[in-house]
């Protein structure tokens, strides 16, 4: 660590030390200052418990390489994360994320994930109430033309409900991810996965459980669980 660098971090541990333990609790009417060093804290203090109780060995079993089993697409939304649904993502999930999960608006991460990580699983996972899903359906048109290019590859019908939304989206995404990687599906190396991740228990199945939503393109609900129980996900000479 540089000097500078050094003092840097000593000022910020300075600046953060008088913050609550649990500042990410703390209200949001919070001046932005005061947030910015309440996030850092979290981080810090987070990143500080999971470094420590990791072995070096642990890093590096993946320090030259990772080895994802899974790509996974999945919103940007800060109420989805990883941790809800694998217990250790580290060179496990290779994760793609932005507004609305879309395959379209990162189309060379997902490739790279599929066709040079060899991930034989690919998992799109939508999520309860979807700002993005909800805006694609209403009138966006004074967005900023950035968010508005995402949100326009979006194919949900306008004023759709925003839970029949994500679920359709995430059909669309399986369908387009099938087109793209049928070459992968066809040879037996790929299952494409869609799934929802439910905070709110908007499909009643519990709070924060992911629901298994399309299999290959399948979406009956039996026909999911039985391919499920028994395992057999690749779909090998199908094409
Ligand atoms: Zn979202």
């Amino acid at each position: 660590m540089s000097k500078l660098n050094f003092l840097l971090m000593s000022t910020l541990l300075l600046l953060i030390g008088s913050i609550p333990a649990h500042a990410s609790d703390a209200p949001r009417m919070l001046d932005p200052q005061s947030q910015i060093r309440g996030v850092i804290a979290s981080i810090q203090q987070g990143n500080a418990r999971f470094s420590q109780s990791k072995s070096k060995k642990y890093f590096e079993h993946f320090a030259q390489r990772q080895t994802p089993r899974a790509t996974v697409v999945t919103c940007a939304d800060s109420r989805v994360h990883e941790n809800g649904f694998h217990p250790s993502p580290d060179n496990d999930l290779f994760m793609v994320r932005n507004i609305g999960n879309q395959l379209v608006t990162a189309e060379g991460s997902v490739e790279y994930g599929v066709r040079h990580l060899h991930t034989p699983l690919l998992l799109i996972v939508g999520h309860a109430a979807c700002g993005a899903i909800k805006a694609s359906t209403g009138n966006y048109a004074e967005i900023e033309p950035a968010i508005k290019k995402e949100l326009d590859s979006l194919r949900i019908p306008k004023d759709m409900d925003v839970t029949d939304g994500v679920l359709l989206n995430i059909n669309q995404q399986v369908e387009a991810a099938m087109q793209k990687f049928s070459a992968e599906i066809g040879s037996g190396k790929l299952a494409v996965l869609g799934a929802f991740y439910d905070f709110r228990n908007d499909l009643k199945m519990g709070f924060g459980k992911l629901v298994i939503t399309n299999i290959n393109g399948s979406t009956n609900p039996d026909e999911i669980q039985s391919l499920i129980r028994s395992g057999k996900l690749i779909q090998p000479g199908n094409k």
